[in-house]
């Protein structure tokens, strides 16, 4: 609570029931689960889907394609914001090399309407046998 101007950008607050400094929350909380995903319904930071279902009140929107290059991921280890497309495309955090939890892929679909799979679109599926 400096009196200076503040310009430089603040670390986003993360809500929900956080049970530590790097964003591990009561559901997810082991070594690699560091970071906390913004929801394009609210604006705001949770750990976790689960935390956003019990906290925010109403239903999660996920972040359409359109918008991949939103700041929308937070590593809650240095606080580096990543673009929703550069998450999906790393396993360890660029800015610190805090691993993430591999396992969240499964999760995509609950913060956002598309896959790494969409995007690029390098192996289409369509292999000509
Ligand atoms: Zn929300
Ligand atoms: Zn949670
Ligand atoms: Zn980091």
């Amino acid at each position: 609570m400096g009196a200076m101007n503040e310009r430089a950008r603040r670390p986003p607050r993360v809500l929900g029931p956080t049970i530590d400094d790097e964003t591990r929350c009561v559901h997810y909380h082991g070594p690699t689960d560091v970071i906390a995903i913004k929801f394009k319904c609210c604006d705001e930071y949770y750990p976790c889907h689960r935390c956003h279902e019990e906290a925010a009140g109403h239903p999660a929107r996920q972040w359409p394609e359109r918008e991949a290059l939103e700041p929308a991921v937070l590593c809650g280890r240095c606080r580096r914001e990543l673009p929703v497309l550069e998450y999906m495309a790393v396993s360890a955090c660029p800015g610190c090399g805090a691993r993430f939890n591999e396992r969240c892929s499964l999760h995509y679909p609950l913060y956002f309407a598309f896959g790494p799979e969409t995007i690029g679109g390098e192996g289409s599926g369509k292999i000509n046998e």
